[in-house]
């Protein structure tokens, strides 16, 4: 019997569910049980040709509808993912392995949130009128064109919704390709906007790995490229956006440092910790993963954040009461498994977990070291899983100096009861997305993005909307035009 996973087709273009069986097979693999839930195909060069053409085609008359049309639409779009949000949920925990604990408030709900509120922008872009004496210019905020979206594997239905709605909203089209691990979710939000009254074409989903992804990059036909994943690919994908000299936007990876002083308070510190390690069994770019915490409050700290991390409940995905899911993939748990043999080669003290769990599917117990040194393998590199580095450190001038010694900026954080102090770290720490005593919150109205290897754009709030359109300005002469002969 098919699996209710499993989708009509592997591709959705032009409106519909399109399939090329000639295209390399994909296995959908649910991570909480190893069973294979779906097969797709990869994309054929003949269907990124029809994806291309497509959205090419749509994108013209998108375009001029008005900015109230192209809102009520992604508007409605939303209104529909929240009245399916338990069978987009139940879908999205099996692409991802999430619980749903997890999937029921932070995926379709973000989605929809993005559709919500570029939907609401749509109307309002507008231009300037610059007055020059009797002459004057005036500015159109107009659309880039055909858009490329490429996906990562842990926020599916988010990260397609997050590059389609702002994209969308100002009048483009989209070609996105989510990751080859997660390829369901992304066709729900395709078939949504149809269902929404989105003319087809305008939203348009390929299936693939790498090699797809970098078909779409390069072809000529396309004018921005939006990209979540992980550095080295953000690197290949930007170097060859630039020989066609195509926008970018880049949301890559992170080891961001999470700064606790002795004065915070220790149990909104160590939640913070907990949310910006285990959320998502640590499967988030902006994680928190470098814990310094002052020498004052240390042991207090790390008894508190174990006994915490004790509650954590490892289990059924599809049981609400499951708080902490697999690893999306059996090779991401082997590659998380090796930095926790690396952690304890190089030193570091196993505060709790530190092993696979007992149990089927790709499970790693959350894992805390503590004594981790600057130097160590488990602070330089990004994880990606459940694995928590916590530093020790006295001053601030120190802590701050070490924070930014990275290549990455995604994120920081701060927990201080000291306000002033709390604003004057943040300002000194190279990263795009920080927080003051909290981690992790990533409303639609915030700018999201990385500094340094982390990332060029930003994506959601109005910040993205400048990364998906541009600028043209108009001069307009009254009088006579004087000229040297
Ligand atoms: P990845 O870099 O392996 O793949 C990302 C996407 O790029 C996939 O869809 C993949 O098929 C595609 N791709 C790979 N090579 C390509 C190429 N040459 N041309 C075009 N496309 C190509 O990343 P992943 O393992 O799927 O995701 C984990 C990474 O993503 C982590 O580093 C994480 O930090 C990052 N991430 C960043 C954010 C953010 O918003 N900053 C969010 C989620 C994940």
């Amino acid at each position: 019997m098919t699996h209710p996973a499993q989708p009509k087709a592997s591709h959705f273009i032009n409106g519909e569910y399109v399939e090329d069986t000639a295209g390399t097979p994909i296995p959908v693999i649910y991570a909480a049980t190893g069973e294979q839930i779906a097969t797709v195909h990869a994309a054929t060069p003949a269907i990124v040709e029809q994806a291309l053409s497509t959205a090419k085609a749509a994108q013209k008359e998108w375009a001029k509808m008005t900015g109230t049309e192209r809102g009520r639409i992604l508007r409605r779009a939303a209104d529909i993912m929240r009245d399916r949000n338990h069978d987009l949920s139940v879908l999205e925990t099996y692409d991802t392995g999430k619980p749903l604990q997890e999937t029921l408030v932070a995926d379709a709900t973000s989605g929809a949130d993005a559709l919500e509120y570029f939907g609401g922008l749509a109307a309002s872009l507008t231009g300037e009128h610059i007055p020059l004496g009797e002459d004057w210019v005036y500015t159109k905020r107009e659309a880039l064109g055909l858009c490329v979206g490429i996906g990562a594997w842990n926020y599916p239905t988010q990260i397609a919704c997050w590059k389609g709605a702002p994209a969308l909203a100002c009048g483009n089209s989209m070609v996105f390709k989510p990751s080859e691990t997660t390829p369901l979710c992304a066709l729900k939000v395709a078939e949504i906007l149809i269902e929404a009254g989105a003319p087809a074409g305008v939203f348009n989903v390929v299936q693939g790995m790498g090699e797809v992804g970098g078909a779409l990059v390069t072809d000529p036909r396309v004018d921005k490229v939006s990209l979540t994943g992980s550095v080295p690919t953000g690197k290949k994908v930007y170097a060859a956006a630039a020989a066609g000299m195509k926008h970018v936007t880049m949301e890559l990876g992170g080891k961001s440092p999470l700064i606790i002083f002795d004065d915070a308070d220790i149990d909104n510190a160590v939640g913070g910790a907990i949310n910006g390690n285990f959320y998502s069994s640590g499967q988030v770019c902006s994680n928190g993963t470098r814990v310094f915490v002052q020498k004052g409050i240390k042991e207090k700290f790390l008894a508190r954040l174990a006994e915490r991390t004790g509650n954590a409940i490892l289990g059924d995905p599809m049981d609400e009461a499951t708080s902490f899911g697999p690893m999306v993939t059996e090779n991401q748990m082997n590659i998380v498994l090796g930095y926790i043999e690396k952690g304890k080669e190089e030193g570091a003290r196993v505060i709790c977990g530190g092993a696979r769990a007992d149990m089927d599917g790709y499970y790693i117990q959350p894992t805390v070291f503590a004594d981790v040194t600057d130097e160590m393998t488990i602070a330089r590199e990004e994880i990606f899983g459940p694995v928590m580095s916590v530093l020790d450190f006295d001053t601030e001038e120190e802590v701050v100096a070490r924070a930014n010694d990275t290549e990455f900026g995604l994120s920081a954080g701060v927990f201080t009861k000291d306000f002033t102090r709390a604003h004057r770290v943040i300002g000194n720490l190279e990263a795009g997305s920080c927080f003051i005593n909290s981690y992790n919150d990533a409303p639609v109205e915030a700018p999201f993005g990385g500094v340094k290897a982390s990332g060029v754009g930003r994506e959601n709030s109005k910040e993205a909307i400048k990364h998906f359109s541009q600028v043209k300005s108009v001069y307009v002469r009254m009088g006579d035009v004087e000229a040297a002969f």
